[in-house]
C-alpha cells in the first residue's frame, strides 16, 4: 500500500500558507453585468442562512463580461460591499476575477480576492523536455491499480495512460503556477482565493486524469481551494444540462471521492472542492449533485453566471408599461445582432434562429407572455428557450442603451429585486443546498 501513502514532496518543497482565507463549505458564484442586483442577490443567501445554511457569494466577472459592459472589476467590488453593508451581512463574501489569464489578470488584483485561473488553452501544449517524463517517475502511484474510497472500482492506469495524460496537462498546470506566482508577487499569499480551470475545452476530464491533475497542482505549490473540471455533457448558458444525467452523477461522486484522496495524499488545502462552472440553471443536476455532496460531506462552488440579468428583463417587463416597452426594444435589438451578439459565446449557447418570433410578434406580447417565455420554468408552456439564450447574450444592447438601461433598472427596482431573489433562492439555493 506504499503508493497511496503521501509522497514526501509537498512537506518538503512548499509552505503553504495555512492561515489565510479558507472558503467557506459552500458557496454561490452570482454573476451581477450591470452591478445593480447585488442586494437582491445576497437577500437570497441571508434567506439560506436564516434557515441555517450558510451558503457565501462570490461575484464574478469575466473579462468578457468587463469589456462588453464597459466596466471595471471596482465596480463589482464596489457593488458587493454595499450590498453587505445594507443587510448587515456578517458571514464572508468574495469578489472572483473569473477566468483570467496572465494577459487579463493585473486590471483585477486591486478590487478581487478570488481568482479563477484558466488554463483549458493550455491543454495539450508539450511541457518542458523530460517534464513529462520525471513527473511519472516522481509519481509513481499515479500508475497501475489506485483504489480510491468513494469509487466503487479500483483506477486502473497502465505507465502509457499516465505519461500520455502527463504530456496532455502539465503545461496547463504550470501556466497555472505562472499566473498564480504573478498574482502572489502582488497580493499577499494567502489574503486571495485560488480557483483552477478547465471547463471551457472539449473533452471531460475522466477521474485519473483530474487526480493526476491534483497531484501536479500540488507539486507546482499552488494553493489551489477549487477546481473546476469540464464535466460530461452539454452546459449551455442559461438552460438546462443536456447529456446523461446518470453519467453526471457518476462522474461527479467519482470527483468527489478523487478531491478527499488527492488532500489526503498530496497535502492539498483541507477545503478543496469542485468548482461546477454550471453556466446558470442545470436544475436536471442539482439533485445528483446534491445527494453527492451529501453522501461525502463535501462542499462545493457553483458559479451560476449572468442569469441575473435576465432576471433584470423579467422584472422590467412585470414593472408596468415602460419597463415592458424596454425590454421589448432590447429583444428587437438583439435579435438583429443575432450573429455579433452569440459569436463570442458559440460554443455554449444552440440557438435556433428559424424558432426565435419576430420583433412584431414580440412588440405584441402582454407582461405576462413576456416574462413566460424568459422566466426558466419548463413547465410553463410560454417558456421559449430561444429566447432566453439570446437575451442571455443579449446585453450588450442593454450596455449600449447607458443610463436610459440603468436608470429604468432603478426605477423598477422592487419589481427586479423580488425576481433577482426569488430566482437565486427558489431556482438555485433552495435546490442545491436545503432541500431534503
Ligand atoms: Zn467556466
Amino acid at each position: 500500500m506504499d503508493r497511496l501513502r503521501p509522497r514526501g514532496i509537498w512537506s518538503e518543497f512548499v509552505s503553504y500558507p495555512q492561515t489565510g482565507i479558507v472558503l467557506e463549505k459552500f458557496s454561490l458564484g452570482v454573476g451581477d453585468r450591470f452591478a445593480h442586483q447585488a442586494k437582491p442577490q445576497l437577500a437570497a443567501c441571508a434567506r439560506a442562512a436564516e434557515k441555517g445554511v450558510v451558503v457565501v457569494p462570490v461575484w464574478n466577472k469575466s473579462n468578457r463580461e468587463h469589456k462588453i459592459v464597459g466596466s471595471e472589476p471596482s465596480s463589482t467590488r464596489a457593488a458587493a460591499d454595499a450590498a453587505v453593508g445594507a443587510l448587515g451581512w456578517k458571514h464572508s463574501y468574495y469578489v472572483d476575477a473569473d477566468h483570467i489569464n496572465l494577459d487579463t489578470v493585473d486590471r483585477f488584483v486591486p478590487a478581487s480576492d478570488f481568482f479563477t485561473l484558466d488554463v483549458a488553452h493550455a491543454i495539450g501544449h508539450a511541457p518542458g523536455a523530460g517534464a513529462a517524463e520525471s513527473f511519472v517517475h516522481r509519481h509513481p502511484e499515479l500508475v497501475g491499480r489506485i483504489d480510491i474510497p468513494g469509487i466503487p472500482e479500483p483506477l486502473e492506469v497502465t505507465p502509457e495512460q499516465t505519461c500520455a495524460s502527463a504530456h496532455k496537462y502539465l503545461f496547463a498546470v504550470s501556466e497555472a503556477g505562472r499566473i498564480y506566482r504573478h498574482i502572489a508577487d502582488r497580493k499577499q499569499p494567502g489574503h486571495f482565493i485560488t480557483e483552477v480551470s478547465m471547463d471551457e475545452t472539449d473533452f471531460p476530464q475522466t477521474p485519473s486524469e483530474l487526480l493526476l491533475i491534483l497531484a501536479a497542482i500540488a507539486d507546482e505549490g499552488i494553493p489551489i481551494q477549487t477546481i473546476a473540471p469540464k464535466f460530461t455533457g452539454r452546459f449551455n448558458k442559461g438552460v438546462d444540462y443536456v447529456g446523461d444525467v446518470e453519467q453526471f452523477e457518476k462522474e461527479f461522486a467519482s470527483d468527489l471521492a478523487v478531491i478527499a484522496h488527492a488532500i489526503a495524499h498530496y497535502g492539498l488545502p483541507g477545503n478543496l472542492k469542485l468548482s461546477v462552472h454550471s453556466g446558470s440553471d442545470k436544475f436536471s443536476i442539482y439533485a445528483p449533485i446534491r445527494r453527492s455532496l451529501r453522501r461525502f460531506d463535501a462542499g462545493v462552488h457553483v458559479k451560476t453566471a449572468g442569469t441575473t440579468w435576465l432576471e433584470e428583463l423579467i422584472g422590467l417587463s412585470e414593472a408596468g408599461p415602460e419597463g415592458l416597452a424596454m425590454a421589448k426594444q432590447i429583444y428587437a435589438s438583439a435579435l438583429d445582432h443575432l450573429e455579433d451578439l452569440c459569436a463570442p459565446y458559440a460554443a455554449v449557447i444552440d440557438i435556433d434562429p428559424a424558432r426565435l418570433p419576430s420583433a412584431a410578434e414580440v412588440a405584441g406580447w402582454t407582461a405576462e407572455q413576456y416574462s413566460g417565455a424568459l422566466r426558466h420554468d419548463q413547465r410553463n408552456p410560454l417558456f421559449d428557450p430561444h429566447v432566453r439564450q439570446l437575451l442571455h447574450v443579449g446585453y450588450k444592447i442593454a450596455a449600449g442603451m447607458g443610463d436610459r438601461y440603468t436608470d429604468m433598472l432603478v426605477a423598477c427596482e422592487e419589481s427586479i429585486s423580488r425576481n433577482v431573489t426569488q430566482n437565486l433562492y427558489d431556482r438555485h439555493i433552495e435546490p442545491l443546498f436545503l432541500r431534503s
